[in-house]
């Protein structure tokens, strides 16, 4: 498609540019430009622009204020060498957000539009993608901008795509992260939203993550609504599980989690290094009895803001315990730096990865 393509005349000039990407805050530094593209029920995908980064101005009325059609996908791009600039599996991204909409009764869009409006931000804005061990946050998402008051899929959608510098997602850099089990809140059941990336899913865990908070923790463990007993995954990473004859397992994808593209990279790297890695459900139980055993050695959770950072400690109504001496153990470590090597195009992976 077309791009209309018109520059931020107020963008930062390289001082202040520096300034505002110097040690960012996850999340709150923006880049100079936004792109934007349109539905409608009769036009379909239309109305492609790159332009400055600017409020929407929207309905009281539109859907997405009172229904929450909205769904979103978080990527990174990763400077390489000099001159280049690599997304990591941003096919990976567009299928998902396409399974997103499909869920939330939204649109589907091409899957090369998808990764063409990445594109589009990161050349405009390629001085916003910092170097060193930073990368440029990407955020895609869309909404439902409709003047409707009733419960149906709305007829008009706006898709968006910003960026914001990024350093590591948590304080204290790649140090083990704390976790709290919730027992009173659950993320997603059978035949709900949990595999979308909506927006309703994450207002939905922000009382639980409120609670971990309370206990000293850094993210929520949330487990499943049937039995509260199976492990499904923090409010925005998968888990992992590594065992001492090596072997790790990941809960399954079934529909009430979010099928992370990290962990799907992990499971394929971990097999790479000869590793028997299970999708199989792993209960509360398990792990509190398996780290007590010492037959479980290391766990860690993965997502794209953080890649792979190792749990530490498990608190819980029922007591606490801790894996590995809270320690970053040797396979999370050795997982972590090959998945950075290659996502920064310092080492080649599997065919197809680097975009
Ligand atoms: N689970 C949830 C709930 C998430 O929000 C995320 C972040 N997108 C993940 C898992 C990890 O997914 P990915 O590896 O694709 O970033």
């Amino acid at each position: 498609m077309q791009f209309e393509i018109t520059a931020n005349p107020a963008a930062l000039d390289d001082k202040a540019r520096e300034e505002a990407m110097a040690n960012p805050a996850f999340g709150r530094v923006f880049t100079d430009h936004m792109v934007t593209i349109r539905w409608t029920a009769e036009k379909g995908w239309h109305d492609a622009r790159v332009g400055a980064r600017q409020p929407f101005q929207l309905d009281p009325a539109a859907a997405v204020l009172h229904y929450a059609q909205e769904i979103f996908e978080g990527l990174k791009a990763y400077r390489a060498g000099e001159d280049g600039i690599t997304l990591f599996r941003p096919e990976r991204n567009a299928r998902r957000f396409n399974q997103s909409a499909h869920r939330m009764a939204m649109p589907e869009m091409p899957e090369e539009l998808f990764i063409q409006a990445c594109e589009e931000l990161v050349k405009i804005d390629r001085k916003w993608v910092p170097g060193g061990d930073g990368s440029l946050y990407l955020r895609p998402f869309m909404f439902a901008n409709e003047v409707f008051l009733g419960v149906k899929p709305a007829a008009e959608f706006i898709f968006c795509v910003i960026a914001c510098p990024v350093g590591a997602y948590f304080k204290g850099g790649a140090k083990p992260v704390s976790v709290w089990v919730s027992d009173e809140y659950s993320r997603a059941g059978p035949g709900g939203t949990g595999a979308a990336k909506c927006g309703g899913n994450y207002a939905a865990s922000l009382l639980a993550q409120a609670e971990a908070i309370e206990h000293g923790c850094d993210q929520v463990v949330f487990l499943d609504t049937k039995e509260n007993r199976w492990v499904e995954e923090l409010g925005g990473m998968n888990l992992f599980f590594v065992f001492d004859d090596g072997s790790m397992i990941t809960p399954p994808l079934g529909g009430t989690i979010l099928p992370g593209i990290t962990r799907d990279s992990i499971i394929e790297l971990a097999r790479a290094q000869g590793r028997a890695v299970e999708e199989r459900p792993y209960s509360i139980d398990d792990w509190r009895a398996d780290a007590q055993s010492g037959r479980l050695r290391e766990a860690f959770a993965c997502g794209t803001a953080a890649v792979i950072v190792a749990v530490g400690e498990i608190r819980s109504t029922k007591g606490d315990f801790t894996i590995g001496g809270s320690q970053t153990g040797p396979v999370t470590a050795a997982l972590r730096d090959e998945l950075v090597a290659i996502q920064r195009n310092q080492q080649p992976g599997p065919a197809g990865w680097v975009h």
